[in-house]
């Protein structure tokens, strides 16, 4: 009784959903916490649930392959996702979950302090757009219009540049957006020298 309530209020937040009931592990990311750049997916599926990492399925293979074909690993990104448990047969995400997962990704955010924000998918995007008030999620633009496009946001009190990408598991099925998706990598290729040649002037 007395661990839980020294539990941080956003972890408490989520061992209160049914979706922590409900799920093997905890996904909170992998990757490099000192790096400038961000990648932010939208939930854990089967295998990231069974083993308590994000991004190690299918979708994961496709996004190391993606990362790979631009010269980027884990050891230059850091990887998180909207929710932090999988939601059952991979289902949307619901708004009260986004709601309840969010503040430990904005605690994340808050730690890590990323000069870049990469959003996969709809969710993280909309969930950026809207600098985290999941009552305006829905009127945000969707993905196929804003991929590769970058803009200031401000999550949590920190500014970071989002550049949304198309989702690595939708380029599984869609190979028509390989060529949109490396186009949108080149984009982040150059926000990241930026940023490495900002920290050095600092
Ligand atoms: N898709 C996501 O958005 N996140 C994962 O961790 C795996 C698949």
């Amino acid at each position: 009784m007395e661990e839980k309530e020294s539990e941080p209020e956003h972890i408490r937040l989520v061992k209160e959903t049914e979706l922590y009931k409900n799920c093997t592990n905890i996904v909170i990311g992998k990757g490099n916490l000192k790096a400038s750049i961000l990648f932010v997916g939208e939930a854990p599926g089967k295998n990231e649930d069974e083993q308590g990492l994000p991004f190690v399925g299918r979708a994961g293979k496709n996004l190391d392959e993606l990362l790979a074909k631009v010269g980027l690993s884990l050891g230059d990104i850091y990887i998180a996702n909207i929710l932090k448990c999988r939601p059952p047969e991979n289902r949307n995400p619901l708004p009260e979950e986004i709601r309840a997962h969010t503040p430990w990704l904005i605690e994340q955010i808050k730690q890590m302090k990323p000069k870049v924000v990469c959003s996969l998918g709809n969710y993280a995007t909309k969930f950026f757009l809207s600098e985290g008030d999941v009552d305006t999620m829905d009127k945000q633009p969707g993905i196929t219009t804003l991929h590769g496009k970058v803009r200031y946001v401000n999550i949590g009190g920190i500014k970071v540049k989002l550049i949304p990408l198309f989702h690595p598991a939708a380029i599984i099925y869609k190979r028509d957006l390989i060529p949109l998706w490396e186009k949108d990598m080149e984009v982040v290729k150059k926000e990241i020298k930026e940023s490495v040649e900002q920290k050095k002037l600092i």
